[in-house]
């Protein structure tokens, strides 16, 4: 069996899978698969498919799971996911983590382990409320928890930071309401499939540490 890392991060939006990605990856040479960027870049591009899900996208709802998952699986056959992959907010239903492991079982991987953010709704909503995200290079920043050094400039790149639109507490509300109902029953199936391991811990490089300590 190779020794990749094939990770699944779950977890409510705002729960810190991206946050902990770009912090793991500091650490090992994983590819960050970000479906949320994947669909914001086909937005931005203006393509068809950007078209299609940017409704739904800002009024938080999902995209369908055939578009999201057929993206996916093109993406994991790529060079740069040989040594293992970071799944970010894929998948999110049921039909997902099913199309998932047809894809993974067609490219001959097999997922390391899901790692699961729990987080109170009360701080999570906090978080996404104040939520800031660099223009220039992705970092994300928290004008609560993890202000920039500069209001509104980036520490690492100097761009100008912004507010995502579906980070407005009431598509945040709409947000977490959508997790609950069609990505919650994800933690059932992969403890079923003894998969899962539950991180509590709220502090970033202690997260880091952990998963290190359990897969490293
Ligand atoms: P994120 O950046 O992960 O919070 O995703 C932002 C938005 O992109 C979500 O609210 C959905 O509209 C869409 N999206 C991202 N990933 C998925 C997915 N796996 N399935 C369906 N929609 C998704």
């Amino acid at each position: 069996m190779s020794n990749a890392k094939n990770l699944i991060f779950l977890g409510a939006p705002g729960a810190g899978k991206g946050t902990i990605s770009k912090r793991l990856l500091a650490v090992w040479k994983l590819a960050h698969i970000s479906t949320g960027d994947m669909l914001r870049a086909e937005v931005a591009a203006g393509t068809e498919l950007g078209l299609a899900a940017d409704k739904l996208m800002k009024s938080g709802q999902l995209v369908t799971d055939e578009i999201v998952a057929g993206m996916v699986k093109s993406r994991i056959a790529k060079d740069d996911c040989a040594d293992g992959f970071i799944l970010d907010g894929f998948p999110r239903t049921v039909v997902q983590a099913d199309l998932l492991a047809d894809a993974m079982k067609a490219a001959g991987k097999e997922l390391t382990k899901v790692i699961y953010f729990k987080v109170d709704d009360e701080l999570l909503l906090q978080r996404l409320t104040a939520r800031q995200n660099c223009k220039g290079c992705d970092a994300i920043y928290n004008k609560i928890f993890m202000p920039s050094k500069q209001e509104g400039i980036c520490d690492k790149c100097g761009s100008e930071l912004y507010q995502r639109s579906d980070d407005s507490l009431e598509t945040a509300k709409s947000r977490l309401a959508v997790f609950y109902k069609q990505t919650q029953p994800l933690i059932d199936y992969y403890e079923k499939a003894g998969l899962l391991m539950t991180v509590t811990e709220l502090d970033a490089a202690k997260i880091v540490d952990g998963i290190v300590a359990e897969l490293g």
